[in-house]
């Protein structure tokens, strides 16, 4: 810090110190966060349309903070993002999220795949194929039952080396969905590049589709070239009634959304699948 400047330094003891003070700390309880157990995966149905089946489900993380309690994905995977955290953290998200899977498979629970969000991060990290091919081999799940999610713009970051490692996936027999669809750069023709499965609609569009014609006109067009491309599309943020017949009866293949169930913990979540009915 330079020397004098007596108002600087006042402010920085004061407010800067004081922020910066809190988010080291908030990285040092991230950085001990899966030795202390304050990582937790929730689970979020995700059902087939036409059938009401039960396909899966996508994971999400939870960060339960020492002192401020839960703290949202959207404030901490930044934090993860900008230290490099999200490599460990991204590998026991992984790594949990296949071997729950598996027990429920085991367990007879009748889920065909899990579906696990993937950041900027780790998706460009070197051993991310390393370490899902061993999170695959260490649960004796089949890689078919693994999707990974990531978004429209982390795609587009590097178009070249994504679709290498999309190539990568694919041969593995993992299963991608493009995530937040809608909400990037909606340049299209990038979309017969990558080998992907399917298309997830952002939650901001199904918000619409009930009153808003530029968000029912997005959400018909996606299903369409979705289909078109011969990939499935997937709703998310579905939460009533109505915004669920409208999908199904505009064609999207799967749903998930308050409307069905709130993300849920692994007991809630496997009792939420044996009471379910069609
Ligand atoms: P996302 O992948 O787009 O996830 C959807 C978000 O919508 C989740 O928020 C979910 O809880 C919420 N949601 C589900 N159903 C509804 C609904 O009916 N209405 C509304 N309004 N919201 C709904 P969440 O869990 O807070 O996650 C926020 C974001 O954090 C995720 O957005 C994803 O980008 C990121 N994230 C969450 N878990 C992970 C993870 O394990 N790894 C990585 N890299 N990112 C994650
Ligand atoms: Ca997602
Ligand atoms: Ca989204
Ligand atoms: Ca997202």
């Amino acid at each position: 810090a330079k020397a004098g400047g007596k108002s600087c330094y006042s402010v920085f003891n004061s407010n800067m110190h004081a922020e910066a003070m809190s988010r080291l700390q908030i990285e040092a309880e991230l950085n001990r966060g899966i030795e202390q157990n304050n990582f937790v995966l929730v689970y979020q149905p995700q059902i087939e349309l036409q059938s009401k089946e039960l396909l899966g489900m996508e994971s999400l993380v939870r960060f339960y903070h020492p002192q401020y309690g839960l703290m949202s994905p959207l404030r901490f995977i930044p934090i993860l993002e900008d230290t490099g955290i999200i490599i460990k953290i991204g590998e026991w998200i992984i790594q949990t999220a296949v071997h729950q899977f598996k027990t429920w498979q085991d367990a007879g629970l009748p889920l065909k795949h899990v579906a696990v969000n993937l950041s900027a991060t780790q998706f460009r990290n070197k051993h991310l194929l390393d370490s899902v091919r061993e999170a695959l081999e260490k649960s004796g799940l089949s890689a078919e039952c693994l999707e990974l999610e990531l978004t429209e713009s982390l795609l587009l970051e590097d178009t070249n080396s994504a679709v290498k490692t999309l190539k990568q996936f694919k041969d593995m027999g993992i299963r991608v969905t493009i995530d937040d669809f809608g909400t990037g750069y909606s340049s299209l023709s990038y979309l017969r590049r990558f080998p992907v499965d399917s298309l997830k609609i952002d939650k901001s569009f199904i918000k619409g589709i009930i009153s808003e014609p530029e968000d029912i006109a997005i959400t018909v067009a996606t299903i369409d070239m979705a289909h078109a491309l011969g990939l499935s599309v997937i709703a998310e943020g579905v939460e009533t009634v109505e915004q669920r017949d409208f999908l199904r009866d505009h064609g999207c293949d799967c749903a998930q959304g308050y409307y069905y169930s709130q993300p849920l913990n692994h007991e809630e979540f496997a009792k939420w699948t044996i009471e379910y009915e069609k």
